[in-house]
């Protein structure tokens, strides 16, 4: 358990055993048993929320963010941070990750009725690019579903970009070539973000929420956000700043030049029908 433990903190480190390190160890057993019960029980118990992104410049809806939700009986809702990458080591995130695509995708089409110009951001982990049927899952559920594909964007985190960058050029050029955008997320957080953007080039970065955190008093953090915008706009980059929850922090940030934000000020992640009652229910469809 111990070894089990060092390893997944990132090697080459000594752990000392302790009786927490089992308990940990028997809940992600645990869980992962009843995740893969949900996933054989089609997909019981998981739900696709959605988190309102919207233009910087007035604060008008943009698109959206699909965030996979799961809870159980037994335990209630258990956090993303927690089950993601549980369904990640076990590569039960390729069949899950098919049906968070597929569902965004319906709810998708069904919201452009009501917002015709609706961006459906949906989160890709990097255990999916290596299912070498991913891209060919991909253009089929656009075909089924069909859905026009500008209105997709497709996030990765840094920890896939670091990855075997050839595969990761094919793969990021067929999804361009679908019609498709790439959003490269929690920006900032990771060892090499800007060798990475210059490698790999995104349509959109999402600077991470842990810039925002202590933006009214650190210099740096403030700084950082303007130079991204800068470095990223000329080159033909859109910003989204994600985290922004407070009136103060939005005033600081309103300056900044961003294209798009995502935060609790602007909304939580919602259930559909609730997305629904509060962005569209006054639209005509
Ligand atoms: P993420 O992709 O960075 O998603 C944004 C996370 O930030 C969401 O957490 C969202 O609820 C949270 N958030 C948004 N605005 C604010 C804010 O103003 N303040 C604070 N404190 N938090 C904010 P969530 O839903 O818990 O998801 C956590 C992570 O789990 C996601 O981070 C993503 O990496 C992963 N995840 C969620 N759904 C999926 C999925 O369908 N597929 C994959 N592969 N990963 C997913
Ligand atoms: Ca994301
Ligand atoms: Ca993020």
């Amino acid at each position: 358990t111990a070894l089990d433990h060092a390893k997944a903190k990132g090697k080459s480190k000594i752990i000392f055993f302790e009786q927490k390190l089992s308990e940990h160890k028997t809940r992600e057993l645990k869980l992962t048993e009843l995740l893969r019960e949900s996933i054989e029980n089609d997909f019981r118990d998981f739900e696709l929320f959605c988190q309102p992104q919207v233009f910087a410049s007035n604060g008008k809806l943009k698109g959206g963010e699909a965030l996979l939700r799961w809870r159980t009986d037994e335990f209630g809702p258990i956090s993303p941070a927690e089950f993601i990458p549980i369904l990640e080591n076990t590569n039960m995130i390729v069949p899950v990750g098919k049906w968070v695509f597929e569902r965004a995708l319906t709810i998708c089409k069904e919201w452009l009725k009501f917002c015709p110009d609706f961006m459906m951001s949906i989160n890709v982990s990097y255990i999916q690019l290596y299912d070498e049927n991913f891209l060919d899952f991909v253009k089929k559920t656009i075909k089924r579903i069909d859905i026009p594909t500008s209105h997709i964007i497709v996030e990765f985190t840094e920890s896939c970009f670091v990855t075997d960058k050839d595969m990761l050029h094919s793969v990021f050029n067929s999804i361009r070539e679908l019609g498709m955008k790439i959003a490269m997320d929690d920006f900032g957080t990771g060892y090499s973000s800007l060798e990475i953007l210059k490698e790999v080039p995104a349509d959109i970065v999402k600077i991470d929420k842990a810039f925002v955190r202590n933006i009214q008093s650190s210099k740096f953090d403030k700084t950082f956000i303007r130079f991204v915008v800068e470095l990223c706009h000329d080159v033909d980059i859109q910003v989204c700043l994600e985290g922004v929850e407070t009136c103060e922090e939005l005033e600081i940030i309103s300056q900044m030049g961003l294209d798009f934000i995502q935060g609790y000020y602007f909304g939580k992640p919602l259930d559909t029908t609730n997305f629904y009652e509060t962005f569209f229910r006054n639209t005509v469809a």
